[in-house]
């Protein structure tokens, strides 16, 4: 019987809620005691009532909801290794024996700190005396199990974060209801989403809505001189008959110097140079808000479920895992490694190697 702790932390995601609840439900089915962790790593370092046992009731009709319903936040103490050593030994107070952090790339970054660092942390805590030497045995290994809650879908090692789906759902839906104005009135739109430095939602959108131009920062434009392939391609597609134009471009998006390329700059070009009307329309916490969509539900659920299993098969000598979904299978791979692969893309995209971030993310897809 294992003692599992849970949290949310980082950045909400819709179907963090359809996770927490077959963290708890399939631990009660299997013996296990779930512990709910309020506020992500806050209530980590706080402890006290912010640790508190799961019953299978407290997670009714959370698979509908959108957010984090145990709350989530970005806690400074915990980039500390006091906050860190303060955490380990309120697990330890509550019993729990294995943690699951739904989160992203930062959040599982954390928690792949603590996995490292854990072993010296029960050292230390028992020299000062704040745990016995009964609690520094039982307690010599900590089991922690990675999920990804991120709209971005940013992490390397799983196709599908928990949320993006239901984050690009809102964003088709958004876009279908600017392109019916946009199409009333002629006008062209320039839609920005959300991302980070990753440019999966805007992909996907741009393909989904029939954009006429896309920014992504995996790709930024060939040339220096990308306005006037961008008003050439805009213009030919109105000349051909079409009565919008729709540039969408993601909040990470560079030009191949790495600076910015922000909504308002290409609106004044569409201005400037093609003499379109052009409205900017920045979709922001609109994307991360509502019901999470079936697939974060389904995924959520079924993550969730493996996360507790994951952590009933585990040895003291298993690596932490994260759970993952490749080609449609949910998978387990070492958290190490994911974290690993995650920070290899983005240097690669800060050394402006993108053939090598491309290179390595379809790597981690081919595993
Ligand atoms: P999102 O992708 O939605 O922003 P995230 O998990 O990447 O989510 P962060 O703000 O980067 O969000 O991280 C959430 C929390 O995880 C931080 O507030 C901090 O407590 C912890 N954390 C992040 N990076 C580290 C790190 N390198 N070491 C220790 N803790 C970290």
């Amino acid at each position: 019987r294992k003692n599992i702790g849970i949290l949310t932390s980082g950045g909400d995601a819709q179907g963090m809620n359809p996770c927490v609840r077959a963290v708890v439900r399939m631990a009660i089915a299997r013996r296990c005691r779930p512990f709910f962790i309020y506020e992500g790593y806050q209530g980590l370092v706080d402890g006290g009532d912010k640790i508190r046992e799961a019953q299978w009731s407290d997670v009714s009709g959370f698979l509908t909801l959108g957010g984090t319903m145990i709350g989530t936040a970005r806690c400074k103490a915990f980039r500390e290794l006091e906050g860190r050593r303060t955490g380990v030994l309120n697990l330890i107070r509550h019993g729990i024996d294995a943690l699951v952090v739904i989160g992203g790339d930062g959040s599982l970054t954390g928690a792949d700190r603590l996995r490292a660092e854990w072993p010296e942390h029960v050292a230390a805590l028992e020299g000062e005396g704040k745990i016995t030497k009964e609690q520094a045995d039982r307690f010599r290994t900590l089991m922690i199990v990675g999920m990804v809650g991120s709209i971005d879908n940013d992490l390397a090692s799983t196709d599908m974060t928990i949320g993006a789906c239901s984050a690009l759902e809102r964003i088709c839906e958004s876009v279908d209801a600017i392109l019916s104005t946009a199409t009333s009135h002629q006008r062209a739109f320039v839609v920005e989403v959300m991302g980070r430095h990753c440019g999966w939602l805007a992909l996907n959108a741009a393909i989904s809505t029939g954009a006429d131009y896309l920014f992504i920062p995996e790709a930024p434009p060939k040339h220096d001189d990308w306005e006037a392939s961008m008003c050439a391609t805009l213009k030919a597609s109105r000349d051909a008959g079409k009565r919008t134009s729709l540039v969408i471009v993601a909040e990470g998006a560079i030009d191949r110097h790495l600076n910015p390329i922000k909504a308002d700059y290409i609106r004044d070009i569409l201005a400037s140079r093609l003499g379109y009307d052009t409205r900017v329309t920045i979709l922001g916490h609109v994307q991360r808000g509502g019901a999470p969509a079936h697939f974060d539900r389904f995924l959520g659920t079924m993550q969730g479920a493996e996360a507790v299993e994951a952590i009933l098969r585990a040895t003291p000598q298993t690596p932490s895992p994260v759970i993952g979904m490749l080609e449609n299978k949910i998978t387990t791979q070492p958290l190490k490694e994911a974290i690993e692969l995650t920070g290899q893309v983005a240097q690669a995209i800060e050394a402006k190697d993108f053939e090598r971030a491309i290179g390595l993310r379809a790597a981690s897809f081919a595993k």
